[in-house]
């Protein structure tokens, strides 16, 4: 077989696998900031809370099949639950194609205390480690999108695989410490000048404290679509003649900034 029939053969097995890892996101974003169990429980239709079976839950496919509505209910499905299946499985997909070689090669910043590991087990360990905190970080977009408080246990999801990752590639510590300071910075910054957008006080916290934690995980280069986010949201927020709608904006612009971020982490 062909070298690009392996490669196919993992960027449908990394999207596949991101599908279902999407679909596990959708839980979490939507049963987090209600205090529900992610682990067990079967998933429900929010309009009439009939429970759903394997045939309604299949990432996109079920989405597509039923034109976007309940099969029970027949009440429009949020396209957002596709969307972000769709997203991770791309998100997925991009390293599983480049597995070990091409621009994604994380075997090379391996540490000489790690020699002992080979090449594809400490690429599998960087990659699973920053899949996983960009995973978290989503979900916390995506919770603050929804208006909702994220629960802090969900910090610990996002810091511990950025730690996992820097104590393989030592060498970006100081790089990625800098991302952190620098997001917290810019954000106390713009707070202290009042150039933020009216966002309730415990929100404002939960903002800062993910950016400095997706600062972390990507570094000062992975930050730059945050930073230009921070500083789209303040101008529009001077500019709105609205409040809330500028507080939407900066909504929007996280999920985003976390998106734009781990895909410019994919590359550099
Ligand atoms: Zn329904």
């Amino acid at each position: 077989m062909s070298d690009l029939f392996w490669i196919l053969y993992r960027i449908v097995f990394g999207a596949l696998f991101g599908l279902l890892i999407g679909s596990f996101l959708n839980v979490c974003i939507y049963r987090l900031p209600r205090h529900e169990t992610i682990v067990r429980g079967h998933s429900y239709c929010p309009g009439c809370h009939h429970e759903l079976t394997g045939a309604d839950l299949v990432p996109i496919f079920s989405y597509l099949f039923l034109r976007g509505r309940c099969r029970y209910c027949a009440q429009p499905i949020s396209p957002r639950y596709a969307r972000i299946e769709s997203v991770t499985g791309v998100i997925f997909a991009l390293p599983a194609g480049f597995w070990g070689g091409g621009p994604f090669a994380p075997a090379a910043d391996k540490p000489a205390w790690l020699a002992i590991l080979p090449d594809p087990g400490y690429n599998a360990l960087v990659i699973v480690g920053v899949l996983a905190a960009f995973c978290a970080l989503l979900v916390w977009a995506m919770i603050l999108f929804d208006e909702q408080l994220p629960p802090r246990a969900l910090y610990g999801f996002i810091l511990v695989p950025a730690l996992l990752r820097l104590a393989l590639q030592p060498d970006r510590i100081l790089l990625h410490l800098a991302g952190a300071a620098f997001a917290a910075a810019v954000w106390w910054l713009l707070e202290t000048l009042r150039l933020l957008p009216e966002i309730d006080r415990s929100r404002r916290r939960h903002v800062f404290f993910g950016l400095a934690l997706l600062g972390l995980t990507g570094g000062l280069i992975a930050l730059q679509p945050v930073m230009a986010a921070m500083l789209v949201a303040s101008v529009l927020a001077l500019l709105a003649k609205k409040p809330e709608h500028a507080s939407r904006l900066v909504h929007l612009l996280l999920p985003a900034a976390v998106l734009a971020s781990a895909v410019l982490w994919l590359f550099l």
